[in-house]
């Protein structure tokens, strides 16, 4: 785990420099275009977040439209993840239902949200930012465009509450 977390944010970290990001919030269409995918929104029902596809010359996610922003933000993150990866799936599809989070997928699910967080809130932009901001949560998540929850975790998870309080 410590393994693949560290290497979740080496790859997040050289997609940002190489698409010339340096602040939040992270424009994913800048990753896309570098990593080749088209983004398309889709009506899909509300239990799927997105899907990715990927064979030789097609690369596509699609998100769900109906979802708040955030969400969807964090689902674009999130198959750029299994690509990034190298995730092997059927069909050159992922499906993204609750389903896949209680089977063998699970480590690769893990994975995928892994890497969606350092690639949406990069731990050094946010320590820059909890330095000027400080730990409010409202603007954070409006600079961020992540939901409450997501930062919650990533400040947690980066030990950032201790440090910045
Ligand atoms: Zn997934």
């Amino acid at each position: 785990m410590k393994m693949s977390a560290s290497g979740n944010r080496e790859k997040a970290q050289s997609l940002l420099k190489a698409s010339l990001i340096t602040k939040a919030p992270v424009d994913l269409n800048k990753i896309a275009k570098l990593l080749g995918f088209m983004i398309i929104p889709y009506p899909f029902p509300d239990k799927r977040k997105g899907m990715v596809f990927v064979e030789s010359g097609v690369r596509a996610i699609g998100v769900n439209e109906n979802h708040p922003l955030t969400l969807q933000r964090y689902t674009i993150g999130h198959e750029f993840g299994h690509f990034v990866n190298g995730h092997q799936h059927e069909d050159n599809l992922f499906i993204e239902d609750e389903s896949r989070y209680y089977n063998h997928h699970f480590q690769q699910e893990r994975e995928a949200d892994t890497f969606a967080a350092e690639l949406l809130i990069p731990a050094d932009f946010l320590k820059s930012d909890l330095l000027t901001i400080g730990l409010d949560m409202e603007k954070l998540i409006k600079l961020y465009q992540v939901s409450e929850l997501a930062m919650h975790i990533r400040l947690k998870t980066l030990r950032f509450y201790e440090k910045y309080q």
